[in-house]
């Protein structure tokens, strides 16, 4: 196959940069349109603004500057001599991305936070560079405000180009249908971290590692770390230690603010406290990004009048947090919260499901709501690889020009349907109220009119589901007493929500009769509209009773609490709380 090698000369510095054409019907990569601001070449005036952020080391020609799989020095400016980047994947070991010359810089997303490589990075000629480590590129970013935005522009675009490819990520075997792979590359997919999915039936690599490391087909799902490191069926949790995207945790730190939820308002919490120096670590059970995560086009969040996905709207916020420095595990689930002094409450300790524990001076709980199920007596067979809660690209994909039903009323709803019906052969829209216009807005209620692929049902509700082996086969459907059969493999459920408070016993906070949990004059005397029953501990978004269920909303809220948060930290300090 022909390679296209493209060779840019600007100033001193030289870059090439290789594409592998595949064929003519190959989609537009990044690395054709964006490759001018995913490479840049820093001036020397630029470079010697950035020496004292790190220091010289010299590197011999074949020397790795960065291996995959393992945590590097950190960001490498070039001050003279070659570097390739190459990427790992199923098929190969070696797929050329580009070669770096002086004046280029070495790094991604995962040198942000110190996390393993997802690059092979090799000298090839001798090499003199500036190693820039993490914490240090973190206060480049922040300090130097016009190169640290082309810095952090090149860092986002190199991890897309990765995301592309699935390269340097893990490998996972198995069918696309089987729960536990689509699992497994849904939270990948939710954390935007690189992975490949090798299909047994169809790709012969996949073959050769079950027989490498002796695996029975029925054992699959299996996942191949780029460490090395064979993980059978694993715990997201086990796929995020194995590669690197969830460290241990410091028992004897304690942070300034401890948040729970990195959905929009956890994560707004985070990039705002930790820009105002404070030490934050952000736990969440799943992925970053919460709901709006999950969100196919949010057009109603100021600043995007065509609209954004939830999920470059989240990984916006989420490298933002990062780079002012804030912690994040994920994924964390937290069990319980201990106050470690009855009264007064100068220190929280935060529980793990891990057994892990973490400390905090203050708790914000951000945890959102979670999705009602259907009841259907047999609902729980399906969920994983039939019954969905989520309409991201990855169902998209699986139900590509099938039938689908969904059923809801609300505007998550709505969304999805516009969404799914430019991929599906046709939506049922199941609601059980007579109308869309009380629960869904207006633009969305139009949208699904105009759609010729959507068929709404009102006042309709499921009566059973039918299938085999965790697959659905049929849907059946009851309305004005009469019940439709259809065959149907995929089923999407939005049907409103209740807030993630199960975590949180009764004596800790005041929750009201739904279990949001009350904050401000709600929740005692004196208290800051944001703040709990418990001083110390302060709740927003979605899990607090009373706010408006709205991405805007979360994020106003995450940022207002951030003052909140001084004051109560400067009570705690006097030892006045
Ligand atoms: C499909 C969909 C589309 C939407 N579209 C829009 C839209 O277009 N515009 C709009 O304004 N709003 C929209 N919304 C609503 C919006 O997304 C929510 O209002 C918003 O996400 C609430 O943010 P939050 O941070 O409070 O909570 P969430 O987004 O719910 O995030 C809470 C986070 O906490 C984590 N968590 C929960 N419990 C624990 C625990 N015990 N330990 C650790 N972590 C935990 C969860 O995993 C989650 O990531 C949509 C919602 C959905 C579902």
């Amino acid at each position: 196959m022909g390679r296209t090698r493209r060779r840019a000369r600007r100033g001193r510095s030289r870059l090439t940069f290789v594409v592998d054409p595949a064929s003519p019907a190959r989609p537009a990569s990044i690395l054709d349109t964006r490759a001018h601001q995913m490479f840049p070449t820093l001036a020397p005036a630029e470079i010697e603004r950035l020496r004292h952020f790190g220091e010289r080391a010299t590197y011999r020609p074949g020397e790795h500057l960065a291996t995959t799989g393992e945590v590097s020095r950190g960001f490498f400016v070039l001050l003279s001599g070659e570097v390739a980047i190459t990427q790992r994947d199923a098929r190969s070991t070696g797929r050329p991305i580009v070669v770096h010359g002086p004046g280029s810089f070495v790094g991604e997303l995962a040198q942000l936070a110190g996390r393993p490589a997802l690059v092979d990075g090799v000298a090839q000629s001798d090499v003199d560079a500036l190693v820039i480590p993490p914490s240090q590129l973190r206060a480049l970013l922040v300090e130097e405000a016009e190169l640290g935005e082309r810095i952090m522009r090149a860092l986002i675009l190199r991890r897309v180009g990765l995301l592309e490819t699935g390269g340097g990520g893990p490998v996972i075997v198995g069918r696309a249908e089987h729960p536990d792979v689509l699992r497994l590359e849904n939270f990948l997919a939710r954390n935007g971290h690189p992975h490949q999915r090798l299909d047994p039936d169809v790709d012969g690599e996949a073959k050769a590692l079950l027989d490498r490391f002796h695996v029975d087909p029925r054992e699959l799902p299996i996942v191949l770390c780029p460490n090395g490191t064979l993980l059978r069926d694993p715990t997201e949790t086990e796929l995020a230690r194995c590669i690197g995207l969830l460290k241990p945790l410091d028992p004897t730190r304690d942070f300034d603010v401890a948040v729970v939820g990195a959905g929009p308002a956890g994560l707004a919490t985070a990039v705002y406290a930790a820009s105002e120096g404070l030490s934050v670590i952000v736990l969440d059970c799943r992925a970053f990004g919460g709901q709006a995560g999950a969100s196919a086009r949010i057009e109603n969040y100021l600043g995007f009048p065509t609209g954004i996905s939830g999920m470059a709207l989240m990984a916006r916020a989420y490298n933002q947090a990062q780079k002012f420095g804030a912690e994040m595990a994920i994924p964390s689930e937290v069990v319980r919260l201990d106050c470690r002094r009855s009264s007064g409450c100068a220190g929280f300790d935060i529980v793990l499901a891990s057994a892990e524990r973490v400390g905090a001076r203050a708790v914000v709980v951000a945890s959102g709501v979670h999705y009602r199920r259907l009841e259907v007596d047999n609902l729980a067979d399906f969920e994983g690889a039939s019954v969905h809660y989520w309409a991201s690209p990855l169902e998209a994909k699986i139900c590509s020009q099938q039938e689908v039903v969904l059923v809801g009323g609300g505007n998550s709803a709505g969304q999805a349907v516009v969404y799914l019906a430019g991929h599906a052969s046709k939506v049922w829209l199941l609601a059980r109220g007579a109308s869309l216009g009380a629960s869904m807005s207006r633009y969305l209620v139009d949208r699904i009119a105009a759609l010729p692929n959507v068929e709404v049902l009102f006042e309709t509700e499921i009566s059973a589901l039918e299938g085999k082996d965790g697959v659905l086969e049929a849907v059946r459907w009851r309305r004005a007493g009469e019940e439709t059969r259809r065959a149907i493999r995929h089923l999407f459920v939005f049907i409103g929500a209740d807030p993630h408070t199960g975590w949180l016993s009764k004596d800790d906070l005041l929750l009201d009769a739904k279990g949001f949990v009350r904050t401000g004059p709600d929740a005692g005397h004196e208290r800051h509209p944001l703040e709990t029953s418990r001083p110390g501990v302060f709740a927003i978004g979605d899990v607090r009773c009373g706010s408006v269920k709205r991405v805007a909303a979360a994020v106003g809220e995450g940022a207002q609490v951030v003052a909140a948060l001084h004051a109560s930290l400067a009570r705690a300090g006097d030892g006045s709380a």
